[in-house]
């Protein structure tokens, strides 16, 4: 395009970043050195990207009047769970729009942000219940514009996010809106209260009489809090590095956000897969396993959050093989179950850890 375009057609690559002032900055496809002559309906259609929560590289093309988006490939959209570094709980923010820019709940309309790494509390629901450290929230969907529940709500979109989160035990970010009727809500503004775990998570019947699924979210406490990477990777990408030198954490704190980057990428190299026994289970959120440190993580340990350390098992398996039920030999062989460990060419097991969980075998 050049500065003097107008009933034009081509297109223009941005690259949409909320932390910028313009919200994008232009990749290529624009030749103009005067950025106020730049084509205000692509203009429109980069601040409508950035505003649906999205970032990345876009290609928009404009073609006799219409326009045309397209996300450029291998730059998936950046979630982050856990704490969003820099945040501290009890921050405050003017409006949705500076949640969003902050990371701490992207997406101006939804209560649950992308991949359930985030809710707010606002007006909403009648079923919520807001009690500081314990909350009672209900899942989106079912009701019309003036928020009556009209609907049955379906465990889809955020509620499965939500429910995997359960799942997985992975923390979801609290913030609360000023029309929240609770005594933990802003006069004006919106705060981030924490971060907080799903305790359990239940269909139920609203008091509007329709179906509705409901959360009980208790607040982590600060300590408990142990770094959790951003995800957002998809399957496609290179194995993650891991963390060599993780932080030590109880294996209490653990249990309760025992997500990390390291086991999504182990569950999904293995389909969900238990690599001892061949199950793979199923529950309503999607597929459930577990991340297995072979060095255990922490104290006295320290063995490495990193791929050539994990294996992807199902519960039971998992529980075998912390207690030394089960244990594997150099060459992959389970004696206990005369059966071999099932090890993907691509994952590279580290056989010192292997030796050092064997050599921890209780005698029996
Ligand atoms: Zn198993």
């Amino acid at each position: 395009l050049g500065a003097e375009a107008s009933g034009y057609s081509g297109k223009v690559k941005v690259a949409i970043q909320p932390a910028a002032d313009e919200g994008f900055s232009v990749v290529s496809g624009w030749s103009g050195k005067d950025p106020t002559r730049f084509p205000a309906r692509i203009r429109a259609a980069a601040t409508a990207i950035k505003d649906f929560g999205h970032e990345g590289e876009y290609f928009i093309h404009h073609d006799d009047g219409v326009i045309k988006i397209q996300k450029v490939s291998g730059k998936p959209n950046p979630v982050i769970f856990g704490e969003v570094p820099g945040v501290k709980s009890g921050e405050t923010f003017p409006d949705r729009q500076a949640m969003h820019d902050a990371n701490v709940h992207r997406g101006i309309v939804q209560g649950i942000a992308a991949e359930g790494s985030a809710i707010v509390l606002n007006e909403g629901y009648v079923d919520d219940e807001d009690n500081g450290d314990i909350i009672i929230y209900t899942g989106q969907g079912g009701q019309d514009s003036k928020n009556v529940q009209v609907a049955d709500q379906e465990l889809r979109a955020g509620n499965k996010f939500l429910a995997r989160n359960y799942a997985e035990g992975i923390p979801v970010r609290v913030s609360r809106g000023p029309k929240l009727k609770s005594p933990y809500a802003p006069k004006k503004g919106y705060q981030y209260g924490g971060l907080y775990r799903i305790d359990h998570y239940w269909r139920d019947i609203g008091v509007h009489g329709f179906a509705i699924y409901r959360y009980r979210l208790i607040r982590i406490a600060s300590q408990e809090i142990v770094p959790v990477p951003a995800a957002g990777d998809s399957p496609a990408r290179p194995l993650p590095q891991g963390n060599q030198t993780p932080d030590r954490v109880t294996t209490t704190t653990q249990r309760v956000v025992r997500s990390t980057r390291i086991g999504k990428a182990i569950k999904e190299l293995y389909d969900y897969t238990c690599q001892v026994c061949g199950t793979r289970l199923e529950i309503h959120s999607g597929a459930y396993a577990e991340c297995c440190h072979i060095k255990p993580l922490g104290k006295p340990h320290n063995g490495p959050d990193v791929m050539e350390n994990v294996l992807c098992l199902c519960p039971n398996c998992h529980v075998l093989f912390d207690h030394h039920v089960i244990t594997v030999e150099d060459d992959l062989s389970i004696p206990q179950r005369g059966t071999k460990l099932n090890v993907a060419a691509t994952h590279k097991l580290d056989l010192d850890h292997i030796r050092y969980h064997r050599d921890r075998v209780q005698a029996s």
